[in-house]
């Protein structure tokens, strides 16, 4: 099979049917062998009678019905799980995303030899409120990821060469960094095709609120933590915490010496409780522990992950 379509929606009933005729279109025009995954995620309208529907009418329509909303995320991880394609593409099913770039997306996974290509909705159609943190947004994300050539993070139409997305584990709202998940398991040929991105046609958005941005902030420090430190807590909290506590024993000297000088000098001398510096060596002693501790924890916690060893292997002969 050439091409898989996944499909995360959530209560996009008038969306469907348009969108599946203009998929169905293009897979004619260009040829491509297809499969069409529509992962419902709890919608509560009557998204899923629709996709029954057209599954009656094509054996390349799939359906996957979550019990409740779980997320875009677990939404992908489940189509991804199923999809058969050579290349997976991802859409979204609101029609902001145009099917007319799939032949172009299919070209350069298989040509280009892309592992990943995102869409650039260069320009957009959303309100001000979405756009504007949405470039501060791609911009730490660029930097923490170090993949340059991203504009557009979290666009929803994405293709993939299939070794990808069976290695990646898509989970949270860690959606909106495919990519850097893609590149930490190994695959860095990533590229951009700018999109034709249109206006939303029916219904709302379905992520409105500012928390996204807080959340989308944490995700992506933990998968800073995760590719950095993950296997090794060890090394940054053990590193974090000998510094501490060389601080500690620093001070410790300082306001042992500093007394017994005085006390050797015969001046005048005060208790060591009124150095600033019994304070310093105090607090950084108990922080430096704690940190060796944690490092000691991560450390028992990632042996006994069931993931540990989990390392991508491309090749076997
Ligand atoms: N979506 C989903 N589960 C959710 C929220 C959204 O499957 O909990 C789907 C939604 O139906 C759409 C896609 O994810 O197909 C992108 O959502 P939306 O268009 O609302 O986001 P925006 O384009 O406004 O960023
Ligand atoms: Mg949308």
């Amino acid at each position: 099979m050439d091409i898989s379509v996944v499909v995360p929606l959530y209560n996009e009933e008038e969306s469907l049917p348009e969108l599946y005729s203009w998929i169905e279109r293009v897979m004619r025009e260009n040829n491509f062998s297809y499969e069409v995954i529509f992962v419902n995620d709890g919608s509560t309208d009557f998204s899923w009678q629709v996709i029954e529907d057209l599954q009656k009418k094509s054996a390349c329509v799939k359906g996957i019905k979550f019990r409740r909303n779980y997320g875009k995320s677990p939404a992908l991880f489940c189509g991804f799980e199923r999809a058969q394609g050579d290349v997976v593409i991802t859409m979204d099913a609101d029609l902001q995303d145009s099917p007319d770039e799939i032949p172009e997306l299919y070209r350069m996974i298989t040509e280009d030899k892309y592992d990943l290509v995102s869409g650039y909705k260069q320009k957009r159609y959303d309100p001000l409120s979405k756009t504007i943190p949405t470039k501060l947004f791609n911009a730490t994300a660029r930097k923490v990821s170090g993949i340059k050539n991203l504009h557009d993070f979290n666009c929803g139409l994405k293709a993939y060469r299939k070794d990808v997305i069976k290695n990646i584990e898509v989970y949270g709202e860690m959606h909106r960094y495919i990519p850097y998940l893609a590149k930490n398991a190994g695959f860095s040929k990533i590229g951009e095709k700018v999109v034709h991105h249109q206006a939303r046609k029916f219904g709302s958005t379905k992520f409105g609120g500012w928390n996204r941005f807080v959340n989308g902030y944490l995700d992506l420090l933990s998968l800073w933590f995760l590719n950095s430190f993950g296997l090794k807590p060890m090394h940054v909290f053990g590193f974090l915490g000998s510094i501490m506590f060389f601080i500690g024993v620093c001070s410790c000297v300082a306001v042992g010496a500093l007394k017994l000088t005085k006390m050797y000098m015969g001046m005048p001398y005060n208790l060591v409780t009124d150095s600033p510096y019994f304070f310093i060596a105090l607090t950084m002693m108990i922080l430096g522990t704690q940190l060796f501790v944690a490092g000691f924890l991560g450390e028992l916690i990632s042996r006994n992950a069931p993931e540990r060893n989990n390392y991508k292997i491309e090749k076997e002969i």
